[in-house]
């Protein structure tokens, strides 16, 4: 090549196309020798710019070249005419990274102040495509990472191998969200920089380092040895990215026991939306100003998990030491486990936060985050540790509540577990998005991160139950921080020993620090244990509370009611087993010592209570003390739970056997043949409960001799996680008693005798429709708030028939008055609160059923309400809030059947419901009155003010809830297909369609609104996707059809003879 150089530069013969083409290739050479001379001449030939250096600009190899020239040979190069500049163009043409902007300032010292003027200006174009470089390739990895590889698992289950153990952690992070006082690229939006220490030594030899690291951008890495102070080679790096692992293969292998440092920089990915678990943003938030901001958190225990944030040992067994620091612009606040040790001011709009070391702790319980927040701030009682409720600022006096709940909380469980927690403070941040929505929460240790609607009460808006429901969150995260944090899982299929007990402890710490919410705790106790055995009910629900390992997976829903209701029920069976609280929480109280900042095994929890059952020498079956562990593990790993069968042999002997609640063919397989030793106790006559009896696993039955006629009713209170069936000569008395003195039985066992019978008959074995709904009518007496939460709730018998026979005009005037009577004996509540949580949550569903069945005291007394209510808000320039007489329980019914009997108010209520619409938006975090405003509207009788905010609706002017509203509170259902037929194309236009056909068709039943569905299925001009919309219509109103003509047979059946036997004087009783 040498010589063709020397002819181009010499000789005048080749043409300047022949030139040029000849520079071109000789260009791309990668032999530095001939490299060097083409700079040279191009350099050196006439007294013009050294124009030829341009073929050199995309050759890597010529720009180390011309760099060792522009060290060694400044002059030559700057001699020519803007030789300089052409020189720098070239060399940094493809220069991006950071050891390329290194190489450049060690050019700085060599040049003169002209020089550095020209040397500046390409200096700063380097700058800037190196950073805009970084950006770009951070897009396209995060583009590559969203497209091909997983975005989290809950959990990963791809284990790193158990040949090393962490230390510490020291994390350094500094994320990139939108803010005020710092600027940065546009393509560092939402990203972070990060390093990371780790230190850790290997519990064997070995040359492979494994590590957890999610989405990461790993731009350097180091290992050295602490013990020598040597740098360690790493020979290869390999990254399985499907499951977020990273390997270091070392030249040389390590020796157990050896104290190795290893160091990243890296840079990674904040989630703008989906999913919101890992390092996520608050998206869709504004401040209290109305101003859009934007919140940084973490959410580590599923999904993307902690590898998102950090490369780390990411499973819960790897418990170790982290000292966190986070870099922010100054505007926001910095929050993570501990308190902060130092702040600095980097001055240039950033500042710098280092927290405390942590306790030994599992990694998934990290959290990090930044946000314009403010905090209310108290301090506990026993132990004197900082609790704080932080959120958004402006929000904060909305925490009060959780603030008191929290305090008791750790007040409780510190002293009742004789176990302190080893945390200079509590921090509970409510956000605007947790998990994308307002509720959830989650336990990080010392800072829990939940949705401000699971935190923060309103006064104005927020109801009775939803501050049950904050107290319950609060004090289910706190609970975690023994169950969970202090003491945490070995492996995912045990996250019973943290849910289970976040579940168990929020009543116990209500009743302990709010006795005058006993009403509240009975049914919370109920509820857990109720919708424990539901899940166990049938084969599609049912779980084991403790998997086996390898079910964990995509397909295998871990965080399901499983682990938190039923693990809770099977929690209070073995309490209720020992009898004794004092015992049963030594026995607790010796597991968190022995396990503190380690990780058990559910073995673990049940040793540990086999040790106190023996030193309180509790009795258990077969003359032995309690066997725990033998008890319990038939109950956790088995797929269903049992139900005692009850036989009346007569003269007063009883057989009890059990069977599980899912046929056992219809089970996996299970060593213990679904069989269990069932604790259990009775109540004869409604005397004082037995003693705790067994029903052993091998035991086929048991007699029990109580007097002939006397009600013996078996698992009172629900104290064994057990549903009992009894047969029809056992059920005798019990009815009989139900109906002439149903209070000898206390409200939690006739609830639950309510709910066993519901489940017996919804499996076709053992209740029929008649002896369930004959035991219903003893409801006329019941006045326990406990069961009226449950005969109204969602899903309750109650509301199920209200559906099904809702536009079944020969039945649904029968089942009007069975409900008015089986609520005849509760007046209609005032509209008033007692403060008492449980009765007004009561209340309130109380009113929406007699209302909903247009009884008429209930009718007048909201006709009051709501005349007062118009009086009161009908000028308010603020909202409806406070200008309502009704607290929020009632404002439901209130609107609602208000404007049902007062069309003049119509327009009234619309414009304050606009007054929501043009409000703030900041003012929508409690939507509620907005809500119930909507809803009120949906309930006029006037079609033609329907049918506007219908067209309003399907042009999204307000919110598409408002079909599910005129759905669910018109009386005839026609107001929907009414509308559709006069106004067909609005709503075949609408986006909405698929949601108008549904809500159309909410319980349909009949043969007209069969044939209207048919006809317009057959005349309208449908798309396929439409079509198919309306044919699933078509399908849901005919199955619905087809259940009434059978099993609602009976039903029918029953409520007519019912109705009838009203007008007979001699069976009021029973019909
Ligand atoms: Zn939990």
């Amino acid at each position: 090549m040498s010589s063709t150089l020397q002819s181009v530069y010499q000789e005048a013969s080749p043409s300047r196309q022949e030139r040029n083409a000849l520079l071109e290739g000789m260009a791309c050479t990668s032999r530095v020798t001939d490299l060097r001379k083409y700079v040279m001449l191009a350099v050196a030939s006439g007294n013009g710019q050294p124009r030829d250096l341009q073929y050199l600009v995309r050759n890597p190899a010529a720009s180390d070249v011309i760099y060792d020239l522009l060290k060694n040979s400044l002059a030559i190069i700057s001699s020519k005419p803007d030789g300089l500049e052409y020189a720098l163009l070239t060399m940094t043409y493809n220069w991006f990274t950071p050891e390329r902007i290194e190489q450049l300032h060690e050019l700085i010292p060599l040049l003169s102040s002209d020089q550095y003027r020209t040397f500046l200006n390409i200096y700063s174009d380097v700058i800037y495509r190196s950073q805009y470089g970084q950006g770009a390739y951070m897009e396209i990895t995060r583009h590559l990472y969203d497209a091909y590889y997983p975005l989290g698992f809950t959990p990963w289950t791809r284990r790193l191998p158990t040949s090393a153990k962490p230390l510490t952690y020291q994390l350094s992070v500094q994320p990139y969200i939108p803010n005020q006082s710092y600027m940065y690229f546009t393509e560092k939006n939402f990203t972070y920089d990060a390093n990371i220490t780790i230190t850790m030594q290997p519990t064997q030899d070995l040359t492979e380092i494994w590590l957890n690291s999610h989405r990461h951008v790993i731009e350097g890495y180091s290992v050295l040895n602490l013990d020598t102070n040597q740098t360690l080679t790493v020979s290869k790096v390999t990254r399985d990215y499907q499951n977020a692992i990273i390997v270091l293969t070392m030249a040389a292998t390590i020796q157990a026991n050896a104290n190795i440092q290893i160091c990243f920089n890296y840079s990674g990915f904040i989630f703008e939306q989906t999913p919101n678990e890992g390092t996520l943003s608050n998206y869709d938030y504004l401040q209290s100003d109305g101003r859009k901001s934007w919140i940084f958190a973490t959410d580590f225990e599923g999904g993307p998990s902690t590898r998102s944030l950090a490369p780390s040992f990411d499973e819960p067994i790897y418990k170790a030491k982290w000292q966190v620091s986070i870099i922010y612009p100054g505007e926001f606040t910095a929050l993570s486990n501990t308190l902060e040790e130092s702040t600095m001011n980097l001055k240039n709009g950033l500042v710098k936060t280092t927290f405390k070391q942590t306790n030994t702790m599992s990694s998934y319980l990290l959290a990090l985050t930044i946000g314009h927040y403010s905090c209310l701030k108290g301090v506990s009682n026993i132990d004197k540790t900082i609790v704080r409720i932080w959120t958004w600022t402006g929000m904060e006096n909305y925490g009060q509540h959780a603030l008191d709940f929290a305090i008791a909380a750790v007040d409780h469980l510190s002293a009742t577990l004789s176990t302190p927690m080893p945390l200079e403070k509590f921090d509970i941040l409510a956000l605007p998005q947790y998990s994308g929505y307002s509720a959830g929460a989650m336990e990080n240790w010392g800072l829990v991160i939940a949705g401000y609607f699971d935190v923060l009460f309103h006064p104005d808006y927020s109801s009775s139950a939803q501050l049950e429901n904050i107290q319950n969150t609060v004090t289910h995260e706190l609970a975690h921080h023994w169950f969970g944090d202090l003491v945490t899982l070995d492996w995912w299929n045990h996250i019973f020993l943290n849910e289970g007990f976040a579940t168990f402890w929020p009543p116990e710490i209500l009743l302990a620090k709010s006795p005058e919410q006993k009403n509240s705790v009975l049914y919370t106790k109920f509820s857990i244990h109720e919708h424990g055995l539901d899940m166990d009910d049938n084969a599609a629900s049912a779980r084991p509370v403790s998997p086996d390992p390898n079910l964990l997976g995509p397909n295998y829903c871990l965080f399901c009611d499983t682990v938190y209701d039923k693990a809770g029920s099977v929690i209070n069976t073995v309490r209720n087993a020992f009898g004794r609280d004092a015992a049963f929480y030594d026995g607790l109280s010796q597991y968190l010592k022995t396990w503190s900042f380690k990780n058990p095994s559910d073995t673990s929890l049940w040793a540990a209570l086999d040790a106190v059952a023996n030193q309180y020498r509790i009795k258990g079956w077969s003359g032995q003390y309690l066997n725990v562990t033998e008890m319990m593990l038939p109950y956790t790993y088995q797929w269903s739970g049992p139900y005692l069968r009850i036989i009346s042999k007569g003269n007063g002997l009883y057989s009890v056997g059990q069977n599980p609640l899912v046929p056992q063919s219809n089970l996996p397989y299970s060593p213990y043949n679904y069989r269990w030793n069932i604790p259990y106790r009775y109540q004869i006559n409604g005397s004082s409960l037995s003693s705790v009896q067994y029903l052993t696993s091998t035991e086929t039955s048991i007699n029990l001799n109580a007097g002939a006629n006397t009600p013996v009713i078996f698992n009172p209170q629900g104290q064994t996680h057990a549903r009992v069936q009894y047969d029809d000569a056992s059920w005798a008395p019990i009815y009989q008693t139900f109906i002439s003195n149903p209070f000898i039985f206390d409200e939690t066992s006739r609830a639950q005798i309510l709910a066993d019978s519901w489940a017996f008959l919804q499996k076709k074995n053992s209740v029929s429709w008649k002896r369930f709904l004959d035991l219903t009518l003893y409801l006329q007496k019941e006045t326990s708030p406990l069961v009226w939460r449950y005969v109204i709730r969602d899903g309750s018998w109650i509301t199920i028939l209200y559906d099904r026979f809702r536009y079944q005009s020969a039945v649904f005037p029968n089942l009007v008055t069975y409900i008015n009577k089986i609520t005849s004996g509760m007046a209609t509540p005032n509209f008033t609160l007692t403060n008492d949580w449980s009765i007004d949550t009561a209340n309130s569903l109380l009113v929406d059923l007699k209302c909903g069945v247009s009884n008429q005291e209930c009718m007048q007394k909201v006709a009051s309400s709501f005349a007062t209510f118009i009086q009161q808000c009908k000028n308010s320039a603020y909202g409806t809030g406070k200008c309502n007489p009704a607290p929020p329980d009632f404002r439901a019914a209130q609107l609602c059947y208000g404007v049902q009997q007062s069309s003049r108010d119509f327009n009234t209520v619309l414009s304050l419901f606009q007054w929501w619409q043009k409000n703030p938006p900041s003012n929508d975090y409690f939507p509620q009155d907005a809500e119930f405003l909507l809803n009120g509207l949906s309930c006029s009788q006037d079609p033609g003010a329907l049918y506007e905010l219908i067209t309003a609706t399907l042009n999204q002017q307000i919110p598409s809830i408002f079909l599910s509203f005129v759905a669910g509170n018109d009386n005839l259902g026609t107001i929907l297909s009414n509308y559709l037929q006069t106004n067909q194309s609005n709503v075949l236009n609408s986006p909405l369609f698929d949601n108008y056909i549904k809500q159309m068709v909410s319980d349909w039943s009949t043969q007209t609104q069969l044939d209207f569905l048919t006809n317009f299925n057959a005349t309208a001009p449908l798309s396929p996707s439409q079509r198919n919309s309306v044919q699933s219509a078509i399908n849901t109103v005919s199955n619905l059809m087809s259940w009434l003509s059978t099993e609602g047979t009976p039903i029918s059946q029953w409520l007519s003879n019912f109705v009838a036997s009203l007008i007979t004087p001699s069976s009021t009783v029973a019909p």
